[in-house]
């Protein structure tokens, strides 16, 4: 059994699409550095993984099944009935936590040489470790957001190298919570006990890289207590002969090339009525063409058109399409179509949106999205649509902001930016995954991880 010969890693990401991709993604790398991966999801989650797993991974990605206790299970992507995102879902968080006496039996049974973990369950560090596993987090946010919380909660007296955001008060409160619980969690999991053979474990995974969030990783590693090893960028893979959405593959074909926008809000978030109409107005004033991906919470018997403004489908015409519910993100933003990026700012579709090399229109809506558009923006690919005094979206607005990013002279800067940093991100190797390696082999064999150190930042 080629098991034997290998490092066997037991992957539970938290059970949102967001966190599950880069899990995925980095169990995909490390089959190819001679691991063997473990993905412990939920019955449902795993349905969706697996056919996100082509015959390649077949053999040295395992599907595990975790059962939650409580709480019928959520099917992936949709919303729950409090209207809260998924994150924030204290149910679905509760019945996380309340698996890990199934995760316990998972561990003992399987016996992995390492646990990649998530936020959640909080006890997943203490529970590896009463089976002398040693378990590191990989963090799905950015190195930004997370050393922003650690000097805002933490070190307030160390220099930010961070330029100053604004935030509106609909975002201030999410903003806060999310930073708060990034720097909470790191500290608390920094005091977990764990078993008197095994010291703590001093390193965070991160889906980042250093040509991105250079700076913010040497900031953490100066104010962090781990060691921050990036991995990133871990996007959602292309799978070629994807038959599923094909329809709109097809649309896209027949537009010019860096003619189309790509709208879309991540995998959690609903717009409002308002915010709808705005963008709609905004898309129909760019004359750029469109695809949209609109959401509704489930259960609510939505018509697409009845949302949209009057004509707004026949005036459009064959410039935009509507599509409702889900559309193959990272197929659509690697396509020579695409031009532009309408983004919520999710820290998976700056990612994606850099590696395919998709200059961005950030409409950041809440949680640490406000900080990822800034961050994009300092890199020079994207630019930020303004909110009015009260937070309120402005079409006109809208339309000048897309219309600079795909079409206007003056954006033209943003529109090279944005492709030479995808392409060169595309070409580089996989530098972080071969010393995250060699990290976690060294984790592995010492069962000591490493001090903390910082790197110089290559130019
Ligand atoms: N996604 C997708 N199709 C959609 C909406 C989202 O493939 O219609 C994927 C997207 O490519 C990304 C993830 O779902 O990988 C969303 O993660 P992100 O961090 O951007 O936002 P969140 O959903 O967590 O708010």
């Amino acid at each position: 059994d080629s098991k034997q010969s290998k490092m066997n890693v037991l992957m539970l990401p938290w059970l949102a699409q967001g966190h599950i991709t880069p899990f995925l993604e980095l169990a995909k790398k490390l089959t190819h550095k001679n691991f063997h991966i473990y993905l412990c999801s939920t019955p449902i989650n795993l349905k969706s993984i697996k056919k996100r797993i082509t015959d390649k991974y077949s053999l040295s990605i395992e599907l595990v099944e975790i059962h939650l206790p409580t709480s019928p299970e959520l099917p992936p992507h949709h919303h729950t009935t409090n209207g809260l995102p998924l994150h924030l879902n204290s149910t679905l968080q509760e019945a996380f936590e309340m698996a890990s006496p199934d995760f316990s039996n998972i561990l003992k049974t399987l016996s992995p040489d390492l646990v990649i973990h998530d936020f959640k369950p909080s006890s997943a560090q203490s529970i590896a470790s009463s089976y002398n596993i040693p378990a590191v987090q990989l963090m799905t946010a950015g190195a930004a957001v997370v050393s922003f919380g650690s000097h805002m909660f933490n070190h307030p007296d160390v220099e930010f190298p961070f330029p100053a955001i604004r935030l509106h008060e609909f975002q201030e409160k999410l903003f806060r919570q999310m930073v708060m619980d990034v720097a909470r969690t790191a500290k608390e999991k920094q005091s977990t006990p764990v078993n008197n053979d095994q010291p703590p474990c001093n390193i965070t995974l991160f889906n980042t890289f250093r040509e991105l969030e250079g700076k913010y990783i040497d900031h953490l590693s100066v104010t962090g207590d781990k060691r921050v090893v990036p991995v990133g960028p871990l996007v959602q893979g292309i799978v070629d002969d994807e038959k599923e959405h094909s329809e709109i593959i097809q649309w896209l074909e027949n537009k010019g090339e860096y003619s189309t926008l790509f709208v879309s809000f991540g995998s959690e978030y609903f717009m409002s009525k308002e915010e709808i109409e705005e963008i709609a107005h905004g898309l129909e004033f760019s004359k750029v063409n469109f695809i949209w991906v609109v959401r509704f919470p489930e259960g609510e018997k939505v018509e697409v058109e009845a949302v949209l403004p009057k004509g707004f489908i026949d005036r459009v015409g064959v410039r935009g399409l509507m599509v409702e519910g889900w559309a193959p993100q990272a197929r659509i933003l690697a396509h020579s179509s695409t031009g532009g990026f309408v983004s919520h700012c999710g820290w998976n579709s700056m990612l994606e949106s850099l590696f395919y090399g998709v200059p961005i229109v950030a409409i950041p809506i809440h949680f640490e999205q406000p900080l990822n558009a800034k961050l994009v923006e300092e890199v020079g690919v994207a630019m930020e649509v303004n909110r009015d005094m009260n937070g309120r979206l402005n079409r006109e607005e809208i339309a000048q902001v897309i219309r600079k990013v795909v079409v206007e002279k003056s954006g033209e800067d943003i529109r090279m930016k944005a492709r030479n940093f995808g392409e060169k991100i595309r070409r580089k190797g996989d530098e972080e995954i071969d010393e995250a390696v060699e990290v976690l082999m060294q984790l592995w064999s010492s069962k000591a991880p490493p001090p903390p150190r910082i790197r110089k930042r290559k130019k």
